[in-house]
């Protein structure tokens, strides 16, 4: 048996609370599973700030190491779909939840969680994508499937954000006029480099408002809730959609039924944990044709593990721009 150590953030209960601090494990302290993979690069996304502060309850079991995605490559394998060498990237399942997770250099999964990299995405690239990234990409999906053209008029709100900000590079390089909602108007070149073509303030959007507003938006990628999403729906012309998947703002959604029964507005729900790996594939492979290189590094920001602290009373203060990937064996 090996039993060189890796490093991990890993979770302690307390009796306050929980602790998070970095340690030395063995693979004998990771969970079962037919997959080891070398943990290359994991990201930091917003459900990680939950975790790491304690907040709604995220950690389901401890000692666990955090980090609710992860790409790296297979070391040993006793699934015929993998072999050592194959570059893998995992997110949802519960993993970094109720099962450890990414923000360490060595993970230990079920197969069935893993999904091979396209060709031609590196680890980094998958990581600066993330859960973010890929929960935008289904959002992208969702509103195409629903019946959106390319040529409608998109928002995006918590635009600045990791999902919100991917939703727009996506979405803007596919053709649509995307708005992009933000809090932060001083991230407005930011958001313009991406693609956006006109700025909303949230402050627009965020006092409760008619349940019908006049119709501008033909889809929406919603990554707050609350009364902002409310409001979007309020704002949705004749047969368009809202993709909804997120609660940075709120987990209520104060709505009225009219933009349902009298414009055949669609809200669809988007869940990137349990997501069928088949559409998992899908939006990878579509990540990996529509996102360049320059794209990927204009969203993103490189850390370590040892920055993961801090960085999670930022995230849940809307206070990180774009994509955050984890270097789990330090920066070049
Ligand atoms: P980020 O923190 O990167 O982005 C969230 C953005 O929301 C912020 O950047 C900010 O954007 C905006 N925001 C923050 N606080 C508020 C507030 N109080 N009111 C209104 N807007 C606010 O997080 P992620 O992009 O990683 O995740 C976004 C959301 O999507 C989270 O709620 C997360 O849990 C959810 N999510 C859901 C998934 C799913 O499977 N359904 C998967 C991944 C994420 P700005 O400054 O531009 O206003």
């Amino acid at each position: 048996m090996v039993t060189d150590t890796f490093q991990a953030l890993v979770a302690r209960k307390t009796n306050g609370g929980q602790s998070v601090r970095l340690e030395d494990l063995t693979e004998a302290d990771l969970p079962d599973g037919d997959v080891l993979v070398d943990v290359d690069y994991s990201s930091f996304n917003y459900k990680d700030g939950l975790a790491l502060t304690g907040k709604n309850r995220i950690l389901r079991r401890f000692p666990i190491i955090p980090g609710i995605d992860f790409a790296g490559t297979v070391s040993h394998s006793s699934s015929p779909e993998f072999q050592p060498g194959d570059k893998v990237v995992l997110t949802g399942w519960g993993v970094g939840e109720n099962w450890s997770g990414g923000f360490a250099q060595r993970a230990r999964v079920k197969s069935e969680w893993l999904v091979k990299l396209p060709a031609g995405l590196s680890t980094r690239q998958a990581m600066a994508i993330g859960t973010a990234g890929l929960t935008a990409m289904l959002c992208v999906m969702a509103l195409e499937r629903h019946g959106l053209k390319d040529s409608g008029n998109v928002i995006v709100t918590g635009a600045a954000g990791g999902v919100g900000s991917v939703a727009v590079r996506l979405l803007s390089r596919r053709g649509y006029r995307v708005a992009a909602l933000t809090g932060r108007r001083g991230e407005e070149p930011f958001l313009r480099t991406l693609g956006a073509s006109d700025i909303i303030d949230r402050a627009e959007y965020q006092a409760p408002g008619k349940p019908l507003e006049a119709e501008r938006w033909h889809g929406a990628v919603d990554t707050v809730g609350g009364t902002i999403l409310a409001n979007v729906i309020a704002a949705t012309a004749y047969d368009g959609a809202a993709a909804a998947c997120g609660l940075a703002g709120g987990t209520d959604l104060p709505s009225s039924v009219f933009p349902f029964i009298l414009r055949g507005v669609s809200l669809l729900g988007i869940d990137s944990v349990q997501c069928p790996k088949e559409r998992r594939i899908e939006a990878w492979n579509r990540l990996a044709r529509e996102l360049t290189d320059a794209d990927l590094a204009e969203v993103t920001t490189e850390v370590s593990l040892r920055d993961l602290p801090d960085l999670a009373e930022r995230i849940l203060a809307g206070g990180v721009r774009g994509r955050t990937v984890v270097a789990v064996r330090g920066s070049e």
